[in-house]
């Protein structure tokens, strides 16, 4: 398990230098901060068009310390397959990692990403979920939740999230994660354990975006926390046939433990216009996914 000396060791590393075209408060820049101190910056990453792929600013120029490859939209698992095949050629054995959101992952990067991982090449995937396509104006993807406003749901999205990292678990590849940018440690050791296996892996990271969000840009990690201590979103591993609730999120398998979903959802506006029954509504999704992940973990065990 990662210490707190090593993360204050890693706190002086700049892994993302400055000048980056980041949003304040960008969670982007937090998670893809704790991936690399989980590979000590040594990994080569590929990433599809988003928010990612701007912040680092234009070529020649990047931010970023570790050999990257910017690829179409819908390429990434495919890229990420053929360079690892590539690499153990010769003779490289370090992690490949495509770090991609939830636009280029639930929905137009879906076809690769499954036939990725129906082949089980030696791939780390971070799907970095912002819920929302943020970086071409806030359309709602694939995992923006039930109700959530964006630019194309002004009124509330009404369609339920697809839940990718469940698709993925059935894939049956080795290693599935969901991970919180609010818990470092716990997202640390579980990419450091994903990199030990081969085959295919999938963190599902959860990365709240102040502008896309509507919220304040000092709300990034307490929205990530809050998230986790109302219990809307789930902290889990699957490794290698054993599902395990997380340790952040063991508390709340108890309900009278999680905080007042209310406190989530009211710094966030895109959950401004919500009424009593929709929070309610709400509620009830959260306790059967609840119900969902527990009984996994009662088969996978
Ligand atoms: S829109 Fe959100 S995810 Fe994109 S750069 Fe800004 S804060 Fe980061």
């Amino acid at each position: 398990m990662v210490t707190m000396t090593e993360l204050h060791r890693y706190g002086r590393t700049k892994f993302i230098m400055p000048g980056t075209a980041a949003c304040p408060g960008c969670p982007l820049q937090v998670g893809m901060r704790q991936l690399a101190m989980a590979l000590d910056g040594k990994m080569v990453m590929v990433i599809p068009a988003g928010c990612s792929s701007v912040i680092p600013g234009t070529a020649p120029n990047t931010a970023y310390t570790w050999p990257t490859l910017h690829v179409p939209f819908a390429s990434s698992p495919a890229v990420a397959s053929g360079l690892v095949r590539a690499l153990r050629q010769r003779g490289v054995d370090g992690p490949v990692v495509v770090w991609a959101g939830d636009g280029g992952t639930a929905d137009i990067g879906f076809a690769t990403l499954s036939g990725a991982a129906y082949r089980n090449d030696d791939v780390l995937y971070i799907m970095a979920d912002n819920e929302a396509y943020m970086n071409t104006g806030i359309q709602a993807s694939g995992t923006t939740p039930w109700m959530a406003w964006t630019t194309t749901s002004p009124s509330g999205k009404t369609e339920e999230r697809k839940e990718v990292d469940l698709i993925m678990l059935m894939h049956k590849i080795p290693y599935v994660a969901t991970a919180s940018i609010a818990f470092p440690m716990d997202f640390i050791d579980k990419v450091r354990r994903a990199v030990s296996i081969r085959g295919f892996k999938f963190i599902h990271l959860h990365t709240p975006c102040p502008p896309g969000w509507k919220m304040d840009d000092s709300y990034t990690i307490r929205a990530a926390r809050l998230a986790v201590e109302t219990g809307a979103w789930i902290l889990w591993e699957y490794n290698q046939g054993r599902l395990t609730i997380s340790p952040p999120s063991i508390p709340y398998k108890d309900k009278s433990r999680r905080r007042p979903l209310e406190e989530y959802l009211k710094i966030q506006g895109r959950f401004a216009h919500l009424k009593p029954e929709d929070v309610k509504a709400m509620e009830e999704r959260i306790d059967k996914q609840w119900d969902l992940i527990l009984k996994l973990a009662e088969i996978f065990k």
